[in-house]
């Protein structure tokens, strides 16, 4: 799996295979290959400073285990750090009055859309729950189009469309929707830009602060690598987001991205969307993204 570091490392060690215990030499040499998987990776320069400095601490002056050789024992301690950081998955938060607002923010073309789409289906299927879909983007003419077809793709209902509505009526409809008809959840698919701006920003926070949402989850393409902390820090900043929902992980990117959101945000990374199809969405399994990282 590690193929690609486990091998620049073996080289480093291969002098150190009957010494006993890690020296800081030794493990100051495979950091430094470490550090170059981990930028190669996407990973931003800040965390993999950090995230160096943590694993030489942890791995200096251990004791080089018999059954595996010293290369394999720094890759196990990077590999286990990078899971911790990862953290765990974490589930969507249903843990509020129904019918629960969902609130998905994020770029368009991350994937925003599909993804309301594959998280309404997961609860249906899964946790039995009753979704409403609405989508929110009014400057798209044909965003709440596709959302209603989405729907109908999946068996989860979506709001009427009423032309002229700006976001927060629509949110609002939404919910008294959801109250009177009775549904337990109620995603809101905010519309997104190419880019960040302020627009955006005080729009998706004012539908915020009308609806209240249980998760506000931005959805970020892993593809984008750094850019993709960048749009992560500012809906942090200025709107609050509860998680993240990395897509396109079925693409070629190292999943740097991943670690470096998850450190700089703070906030969990709960789904991962694996392809285009409605069906294609996985709980978050740190262990598969370190192990993309390490390459
Ligand atoms: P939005 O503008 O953010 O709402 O993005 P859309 O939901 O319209 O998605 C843009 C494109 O990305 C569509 O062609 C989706 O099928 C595709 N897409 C979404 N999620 C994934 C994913 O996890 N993997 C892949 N390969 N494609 C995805």
């Amino acid at each position: 799996m590690f193929e690609g570091l486990t091998g620049r490392l073996g080289d480093i060690f291969d002098k150190l295979r009957r010494r006993g215990a890690l020296t800081e030499e030794d493990v100051s040499a495979a950091m430094r290959e470490v550090r170059v998987a981990l930028l190669e990776a996407d990973v931003a320069l800040p965390v993999v400073k950090q995230f160096v400095a943590q694993v030489k601490e942890r791995a200096v002056g251990q004791e080089v285990l018999r059954s595996i050789s010293p290369g394999q024992q720094v890759i196990k301690i990077v590999h286990d750090n990078l899971v911790e950081m990862l953290g765990e998955g974490v589930e969507i938060n249903l843990n509020a009055a129904a019918p629960v607002p969902i609130l998905m923010v994020g770029l368009q073309g991350s994937g925003k859309t599909t993804s309301t789409a594959k998280i309404a289906l997961r609860l249906k299927t899964k946790e039995r729950k009753k979704v409403l879909m609405a989508s929110l983007d009014v400057r798209r003419p044909a965003a709440q189009e596709q959302l209603k077809v989405l729907g109908e793709q999946v068996g989860v209902a979506t709001l009427p469309i009423v032309p002229g509505q700006d976001p927060i009526a629509i949110a609002k409809r939404a919910l008294e929707t959801g109250r009177l008809e009775g549904y337990d959840v109620v995603m809101l698919d905010t519309a997104g830009r190419l880019s960040i701006d302020e627009e955006l920003m005080a729009e998706v926070a004012a539908v915020r602060d009308a609806t209240k949402p249980a998760e506000t989850l931005l959805v970020a393409d892993a593809m984008t690598g750094q850019d993709a902390v960048t749009v992560a820090t500012n809906f942090n900043d200025k709107v609050g987001i509860t998680g993240i929902m990395l897509t396109r992980i079925d693409g070629d990117a190292r999943g740097g991205a991943a670690l470096s959101m998850r450190q700089i945000t703070g906030k969990p990374i709960k789904l991962l969307g694996t392809g285009e199809k409605i069906d294609e969405l996985e709980p978050f399994h740190p262990d598969r993204i370190a192990g993309r990282i390490l390459g």
